[in-house]
């Protein structure tokens, strides 16, 4: 999995977002892609770069939409600056 030459900047601090250690993150989100944090202290901003793998599972789960009740993969921060995945997909639980 490649990392972006230049980081993502976080939209309210716009400073360099760093990729987050991977002993912090769940099997889950290490599957997504590669996530970036904002490393003011208290800013919740993230950013996941989908990886080739979750964008197949979109296209997959668009043709069938009955078939995935998924679990919740919500971590414990504040979801008001997150995005849910579901404006891509009503089936999927995962906050970008
Ligand atoms: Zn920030």
């Amino acid at each position: 999995m490649g990392y972006l030459m230049e980081l993502p900047k976080c939209p309210a601090h716009d400073t360099q977002m760093e990729v987050r250690p991977l002993n912090r993150q769940t099997k889950e989100q290490k599957w997504c892609g590669t996530w970036y944090d904002c490393t003011e202290p208290g800013c919740n901003c993230s950013i996941l770069l989908t990886s080739p793998e979750l964008d197949k599972l979109h296209q997959q789960q668009k043709q069938n939409i009955e078939k995935n009740k998924r679990e919740e993969l919500i971590e414990q921060k504040d979801k008001s600056s997150w995005k849910l995945c579901k404006k891509i997909n009503p089936l999927c639980n995962i906050y970008l």
